[in-house]
């Protein structure tokens, strides 16, 4: 067996290996994979926008009139009307002087701790943060320290011991948990030690506050207390890409330095006029954000009435913690049996002796769907 084929042999045991799931139809409540239709509960489209007819048919008419590729990096000669156009709705969207267009969230997240952060200074993250905020703070060269989930105090410790520039950096809404980091806490820490906050807002915008504003909108945060703000266009606004969002000095500091949107080519135009459409319907359509609190609202409350083990989320991100891999897969196989799909999340993604099932809700989902999750878990074994 060569070396390969062991380490893959090792993880099949462990319970820890993956595989693409082929899906036959667009993103909505139900999908086809692998030729079966199934109940869709794992998707990060929240607000039921990436198969939305009106968005789909910007993307076209952008795709007429720019054709398909950019052609070329921003700073080259990829960047179009269209980019900037949506550059200005973000900026506005996030009450912001400006804002930058990535083609992932995972490099925008690279982008601000790269250029932000370097050797000699110090970075804090949440032991959550996602997986992109880890690599950026590595690939930045400043010292790591990791604070306990959604501990203030403890994170206020560690800054009290960081030396050079800080930089605290936590996900808005906690992507495999759903929970909302304390942000006012950490905000009041950061002014007291002179450091920056960075939020990455993925699962935040366009579903938490009143306005889809974000965490931001919800804990009635600004660009003082805030001033670096990542926010992801691949969930709720049902496209792709991200934006970095921020003061005119950090914008211009990220053109000029950050090597994930200095050396990548940018995204498609198209792309750019389908955002901007689903902006639009994020904006307009509040209704989606109440059926999204009214479904996470029954969901929980009969869940807990059938004694599920739920986490504490008030988010569209409903986890049911299993605890051991097997269990996990096992609980997410016999969803499946049942036609609902509900992927099962395993380490590194979640700590070790978390595994789960990462239930999520769209706008799209309706009561019917929901009473067929509900029977179909009330029937797990425990
Ligand atoms: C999804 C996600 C990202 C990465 O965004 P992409 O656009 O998918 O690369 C970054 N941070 C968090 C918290 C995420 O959930």
């Amino acid at each position: 067996m060569t070396r390969l084929q062991a380490e893959l042999e090792r993880r099949r045991r462990a319970g820890l290996y993956r595989r693409h799931r082929l899906l036959g139809s667009p993103q909505g409540p139900e999908v086809v994979v692998e030729g079966r239709s199934l109940l869709n509960f794992s998707s990060n489209d929240y607000l039921g926008l990436a198969a939305d007819p009106r968005v789909a048919e910007a993307l076209a008419r952008g795709a007429s009139r720019w054709g398909c590729g950019a052609g070329a990096a921003h700073l080259v000669c990829g960047h179009t009307e269209a980019h900037a156009e949506l550059e200005r709705e973000l900026a506005r969207f996030t009450g912001r002087a400006r804002a930058l267009l990535f083609s992932s969230g995972y490099l925008a997240n690279l982008a601000m701790l790269t250029t932000f952060c370097g050797r000699g200074d110090t970075l804090l993250l949440d032991r959550l943060d996602h997986a992109s905020l880890v690599d950026g703070a590595r690939l930045s060269g400043a010292r790591l320290r990791r604070f306990r989930h959604n501990d203030s105090a403890h994170a206020d410790r560690l800054l009290a011991e960081a030396k050079g520039r800080k930089l605290v950096a936590v996900d808005g809404v906690f992507s495999m948990d759903g929970d909302l980091a304390p942000l006012p806490e950490l905000a009041r820490s950061c002014a007291r030690h002179r450091a920056w906050l960075l939020v990455d807002d993925a699962h935040g915008l366009g579903v938490v506050g009143e306005g889809g504003g974000g965490s931001l909108e919800h804990w009635g945060l600004g660009r003082e207390e805030v001033p670096l703000l990542m926010g992801t266009l691949g969930k709720a606004l049902g496209t792709a890409g991200a934006f970095v969002a921020g003061s005119e000095e950090i914008v211009e500091t990220l053109i000029q330095q950050a090597r994930s949107h200095l050396f990548t080519t940018a995204a498609p135009p198209a792309l750019a006029e389908a955002t901007l459409r689903s902006l639009e319907i994020v904006r307009s359509e509040p209704w989606r954000r109440e059926r999204l609190a009214r479904l996470v609202g029954r969901f929980r409350e009969e869940a807990g009435r059938l004694g599920l083990p739920l986490g504490d989320s008030l988010t569209p991100i409903q986890p049911l913690i299993a605890g051991s891999n097997e269990r996990a897969l096992a609980w997410s196989r016999r969803l499946e049996e049942r036609g609902i799909l509900a992927v099962a999340i395993r380490p590194p993604t979640v700590p070790e002796g978390s595994a789960r099932l990462r239930i999520t809700f769209t706008a799209a989902h309706e009561e019917r769907h929901l009473d067929r999750l509900l029977e179909a878990l009330a029937e797990l074994p425990r």
